[in-house]
């Protein structure tokens, strides 16, 4: 069946609440040596231009076990510039994911192979596809925000709808509360 194919391409290796929830450790001992991430809703809010010291941390601890951080962003040259010089981040603009012409930008900008990175997105058609796609290691994490560009919102109905049928072939949610449902309704 043509769906089972598409369905195993949306499937994260993990789906965790947010980027402070992943296990550095962990992914280390399997040989990850980059973390590729998304920006907007993952790491900060929708075009959010700041870096919240929670986050500054973290980079500096994922850091310290000796991973390289880097940036992978459909959004433009300008916010993810300015994010990248407020964070110290290397990072690659306008990705156009799930294609993977800015997947294999970062990867090769650290001489890496595929099978060497993770990609932590909140989005499964885009960051998660793109990257399964490739070979990497997937990490969904629930968006920050609610707040977001509309042509997203239209994505999130899709992606509400994969997510059920994601769930159905063992998907663990991030997070169950009592109704059996994540926080956010995901
Ligand atoms: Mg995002």
């Amino acid at each position: 069946m043509r769906n089972v194919g598409v369905l195993s391409r949306l499937m994260p290796d993990e789906y965790v609440r947010s980027i402070y929830e992943i296990d550095l450790d962990g992914l280390w001992n399997r040989g990850k040596r980059l973390i590729l991430t998304d920006l907007d809703n993952t790491l900060v809010p929708w075009n959010h231009p700041q870096v919240p010291e929670e986050l500054a941390d973290w980079l500096q601890m994922a850091h310290a076990r000796g991973f390289h951080v880097c940036i992978v962003s459909n959004n433009g040259e300008a916010r993810v510039e300015a994010f990248a010089r407020a964070s110290g981040l290397p990072a690659v603009a306008g990705a156009r994911k799930p294609k993977s012409a800015g997947f294999r930008a970062a990867l090769e900008r650290f001489q890496l192979p595929a099978d060497a990175a993770v990609m932590v997105g909140d989005q499964l058609f885009t960051d998660i596809q793109g990257a399964n796609r490739l070979g990497m290691y997937t990490i969904l994490v629930l968006p920050l925000d609610p707040q977001e560009w509309w042509g997203t919102k239209v994505v999130r109905m899709a992606e509400r709808v994969a997510l059920m049928m994601l769930y159905g072939r063992g998907l663990k949610r991030p997070h169950m509360v009592s109704d059996g449902r994540s926080k956010d309704g995901r």
